[in-house]
């Protein structure tokens, strides 16, 4: 059987409405386009792995294939590991001389994949078949953006925002937009746009390597996993519309569910970037704009910054951005870790942030900034513990935003806020949540606590603990440590 098709290797663009790459593929082949997924040993080993995270990609790829099945094509899962899964299945398409004549990827930006791709990239052309690649859950790349030279990037927001927003009203991106506005209109649509599936090209492949994958870490699970994929994160969106316009009023309040709740789908590519604007009609704003479509467009536009960061400086996934701070003295008290990782300082909003992540595997971005300032400043813990930390619990954890976050709060990364503005638990506890509503909702034996009591030591409480440290004494510790490294 010699027919010409492609093969689509999917890897963190798990969707198939607005999947530019695919669409490509599908184009240049008819229709004749088959998925790929590799389960990465390499990957699924590293140090800040979290099962419950990857529960929710396998959900995320379960009704992918579903998905790809319906309209007419399928999804193979590989796991021996890309080079050596794609080895195998090329040489054995070669032997029956059925070999694609194109694969589509997406673009990835993590030092890991990047490096990945490189080497894989050799292998393709070793059996003669033509890689494309495209841009897909950042709306401007990393490459794009550029200070004068094209190898200087940007290290401050303001002027990344505004360039950013420039090539935004471009045709290109404007057209890209647009393109994406009418395929999520096509998003019910059921036609069987395909016509290939794994069986039609070899009958012997094909297992169930997700099933036994999703079996085995099911085992590892802890929370509630959340339901995946776009159709979701489109609901998701649709309250959202609604909340919209008070965005930037309520979004530092974690009582109220004023956030989009796009994270988790965003990492995983079942939702893009381009796709939340085309889907919620964001358009450009201007500096002074405090409205709650251009503060919310401003985050959007932060997230591809700290692509935009990771991508420049690789090397700010090991070590502060500023390289004055890389050799700062902390003090690393694993007693200290473990009780913030617990929810038992003695500081109700610290805790209640922390048991919120152990629960549900979501932080609220207020109480992220302000454990992750608690973390570094008033406990003197090394930022790397704590962004480690959120990896291995966070259904939306991120490499890039998660590094910017934490060396935001650390005051060691790319547009930080200065060492010298440390958050006081007592008083941004009393600003967001005075009431206390969120304080009781995750930490429960403080529910008869009256609400003004929960921003000052609570002492001599039965069942939850003293403040662990005195914030003035540690804040003085702080500016000690990071003046020190300074002069
Ligand atoms: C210490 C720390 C760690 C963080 N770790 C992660 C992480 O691992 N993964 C992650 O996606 N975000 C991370 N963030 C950013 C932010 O907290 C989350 O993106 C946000 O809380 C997700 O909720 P949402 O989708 O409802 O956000 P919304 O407020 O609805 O914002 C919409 C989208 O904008 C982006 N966004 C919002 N705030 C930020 C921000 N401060 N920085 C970058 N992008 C932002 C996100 O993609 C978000 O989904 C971190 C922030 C801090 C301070």
């Amino acid at each position: 059987m010699s027919q010409k098709f492609g093969i689509h290797w999917f890897r963190r663009d798990l969707r198939v409405i607005g999947n530019t790459a695919l669409k490509h593929n599908w184009k240049a082949n008819n229709g004749k386009v088959v998925g790929v997924f590799c389960f990465d040993k390499d990957f699924l080993s590293r140090k800040d792995f979290s099962h419950n995270r990857f529960q929710f990609f396998i959900n995320t790829l379960i009704e992918l294939k579903k998905e790809m099945q319906e309209l007419g094509s399928d999804l193979l899962f590989l796991d021996v590991g890309p080079e050596l899964a794609f080895k195998d299945l090329l040489t054995k398409l070669k032997k029956s001389d059925f070999l694609p004549s194109i694969i589509t990827v997406s673009r990835d930006y993590e030092p890991f994949s990047r490096k990945r791709d490189a080497k894989i990239s050799e292998l393709f052309k070793s059996f003669d078949i033509e890689v494309n690649t495209f841009r897909d859950h950042l709306l401007i790349e990393p490459h794009e953006l550029f200070r004068g030279k094209v190898d200087l990037g940007y290290k401050v927001f303001t002027p990344f925002s505004r360039k950013w927003l420039d090539i935004f009203m471009s045709d290109k991106i404007q057209k890209r937009i647009l393109d994406q506005k009418n395929s999520l209109a096509r998003i019910n649509s059921k036609k069987k746009i395909f016509d290939l599936n794994w069986k039609e090209i070899d009958s012997s492949l094909g297992s169930d390597t997700l099933i036994e994958y999703s079996n085995k870490n099911l085992k590892n699970v802890t929370i509630e996993i959340p339901q995946g994929g776009l159709r979701t994160a489109l609901k998701k969106l649709d309250k959202f519309k609604e909340l919209i316009n008070s965005y930037s009023d309520k979004r530092d309040f974690p009582s109220i569910n004023g956030t989009s709740k796009m994270s988790m789908f965003l990492k995983n590519g079942s939702i893009t970037v381009p796709q939340i604007i085309a889907y919620l009609d964001l358009d450009f704003y201007e500096k002074k704009d405090k409205s709650g479509t251009a503060v919310y467009f401003s985050e959007l536009i932060w997230r591809e910054f700290y692509y935009h960061v990771l991508y420049r400086w690789p090397e700010v996934e090991h070590e502060a951005f500023m390289k004055k701070y890389i050799d700062l003295k902390w003090e690393n008290n694993n007693d200290y870790f473990q009780k913030w990782k617990d929810g038992m300082t003695g500081f109700p909003i610290v805790d209640a942030g922390m048991r919120e992540l152990k629960e549900t595997g979501w932080m609220h971005n207020r109480v992220r900034m302000i454990v992750a300032s608690f973390l570094t400043k008033d406990l003197l813990i090394d930022w790397k513990w704590g962004e480690k930390y959120f990896m291995e619990t966070l259904l939306d954890g991120d490499l890039a935003p998660n590094n910017g976050g934490w060396q935001w709060a650390a005051s060691t990364g790319c547009d930080a806020q200065p060492y010298f503005r440390i958050f006081n638990p007592w008083s941004q506890s009393k600003k967001f949540d005075l009431e206390g509503e969120y304080i009781k909702k995750f930490v429960p034996e403080l529910k008869d606590v009256p609400s003004k009591e929960l921003h000052k030591p609570i002492l001599g409480h039965a069942s939850y603990p003293e403040p662990m440290v005195e914030h003035s004494v540690q804040r003085e510790k702080a500016l000690k440590m990071y003046k020190f490294d300074v002069l």
